[in-house]
């Protein structure tokens, strides 16, 4: 436990004019394949979560978004096996183009409350509340 290692990962909530969240399916050959999450990624060493947000949501469905329309909401903290996961979550509800499967993975746009209908990492579940707060 002493030595586990930290991971660092953004996930961000983008929001459309009905109040729907975005949500992502993991795709197969990734750990924790066929789970639904908020779209994000990993922190490359140096880089700040607005900037790996950018960069993720740009490479993964394709939008542009501006670090202005970048918002923090609040974050996971889990401990999986053999990592501890630090997750800060963001929201958005502006960004430039039109939101698509980049990698081939399914997305669902979805009511805060119908989040949980979707099987999600551990790490993600705590998060679905602070939506239901937010949007609901
Ligand atoms: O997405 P990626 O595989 O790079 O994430 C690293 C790890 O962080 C995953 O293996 C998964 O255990 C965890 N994770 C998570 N919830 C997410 C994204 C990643 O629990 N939304």
């Amino acid at each position: 436990m002493a030595n586990i290692k930290l991971t660092l990962v953004v996930a961000c909530a983008l929001i459309d004019a009905d109040k729907r969240v975005l949500i992502a399916q993991r795709p197969q050959g990734k750990s924790l394949a066929g789970l639904w999450e908020f779209p994000g990624g990993k922190l490359e060493p140096g880089e700040r979560p607005e900037a790996t947000l950018i960069r993720e949501l740009h490479e993964e469905i394709g939008i542009v978004v501006n670090e202005a329309c970048l918002a923090p909401l609040t974050f996971a903290s889990h401990t999986y096996d053999d990592f501890h996961l630090l997750m800060p979550l963001y929201i958005c509800r502006r960004w430039e183009g039109e939101v698509a499967a980049r990698e081939g993975q399914k997305l669902a746009w979805v009511r805060a409350n119908k989040l949980r209908d979707y099987k999600m990492p551990p790490a993600d579940i705590p998060l679905i509340p602070h939506l239901i707060d937010l949007l609901m």
